[in-house]
């Protein structure tokens, strides 16, 4: 069994460390707003998992340091940044694993002051939300040297069932961005045709029904095309995340002068959804943008 900090308990992190837990691992868990322990963690410390005060503290001696925070400038902080950072007490050998959804070319950045003191990192985002973290089920995308990976497979194991090594430490987040590309945009052709549907007075139900069964049917139009037709636009998937990751790949193909019209599109809706209120929101909030 190892020993293993976990920083970052939000509504990702918490199944994780359950998992953990029921595998029989030592946890020690470190939490920037406290006042979880009262609540939603609670049950992760009467599992057993140990609290620290600091990133710091909770390395310290701990085989594996898993990150699942929000942004790049989070898990640089972290990890990295300032005397409570990760790096300040992780002993040599250890392996950090981040879970977060962040920027490829901060996390080489990341990756590389971690491996001057002998510190092992690799990108593990993931796909399939709360439910596929709750149900133990993630789809996991990696980025690292094979011997990490190797050593990062039982314990990823716990939460994830499917899991592929793309390749360098930073192509496990091109791949998550990749993901997010992919079915932001799928997304956003959904509300198109639901917005059309309803300009031309058809029934949407039935226009759901009819499309999903032909060759614009996906798993996407299955998870949005209910919650559009019915206008349940409480977040499954909230569009905050969404929006964060459109950005960052936004920047990164603006810096690299590459030209993707529907992401540039897409991003241009997200911002206004953001605007409007709606980050908290499921993502299928992009029909009411087009509303708007
Ligand atoms: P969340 O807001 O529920 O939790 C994030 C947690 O990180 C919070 O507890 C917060 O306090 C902590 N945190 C943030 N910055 C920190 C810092 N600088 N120091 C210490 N703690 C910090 O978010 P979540 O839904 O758990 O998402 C976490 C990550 O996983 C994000 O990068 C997100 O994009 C990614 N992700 C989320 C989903 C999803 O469906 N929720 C799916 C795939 C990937």
């Amino acid at each position: 069994m190892s020993t293993i900090a976990f920083i970052g308990l939000g509504n990702m992190g918490r199944p994780m460390v359950a998992y953990l837990l029921k595998a029989g691992h030592q946890l020690r868990l470190y939490a920037r707003r406290p006042e979880v322990f009262q609540h939603e963690a609670k049950p992760l410390l009467e599992a057993g998992a140990q609290v620290f005060g600091t990133p710091a503290e909770a390395a310290k001696d701990a085989d594996f340091i898993i990150t699942n925070v929000m942004s790049t400038a989070d898990v640089a902080e972290v990890l990295c940044q300032g005397e409570h950072a990760v790096i300040q007490q992780a002993k040599a050998g250890a392996i950090c694993i981040d879970h977060s959804t962040i920027d490829p070319t901060g996390t080489r950045e990341i990756a590389a002051t971690l491996a001057k003191q002998g510190i092992g990192f690799v990108d593990a985002p993931v796909s399939g939300g709360v439910k596929a973290a709750t149900e133990g089920s993630l789809v996991m995308m990696l980025g690292g040297a094979t011997t990490d990976i190797e050593k990062v497979m039982p314990i990823i194991q716990c939460y994830a069932k499917t899991i592929t090594h793309i390749g360098d430490v930073g192509h496990g987040q091109v791949a998550k961005l990749c993901n997010q590309i992919a079915q932001v945009i799928n997304i956003q052709g959904i509300a198109e045709s639901m917005r059309f549907a309803a300009s031309n007075g058809a029934d949407l139900q039935k226009v759901f029904q009819a499309i999903s069964g032909g060759m614009a049917g996906s798993r996407m139009l299955d998870l949005m095309g209910p919650k559009m037709v019915s206008r349940d636009f409480k977040a499954g998937i909230e569009a905050r995340l969404h929006a964060k990751d459109f950005f960052l790949v936004k920047e990164a193909i603006n810096k690299a002068h590459l030209d993707l019209p529907a992401l540039q599109t897409v991003a241009l809706q997200l911002e206004k959804l953001m605007d409007s209120g709606w980050g908290m929101d499921d993502t299928s909030s992009l029909l009411r943008v087009l509303e708007a």
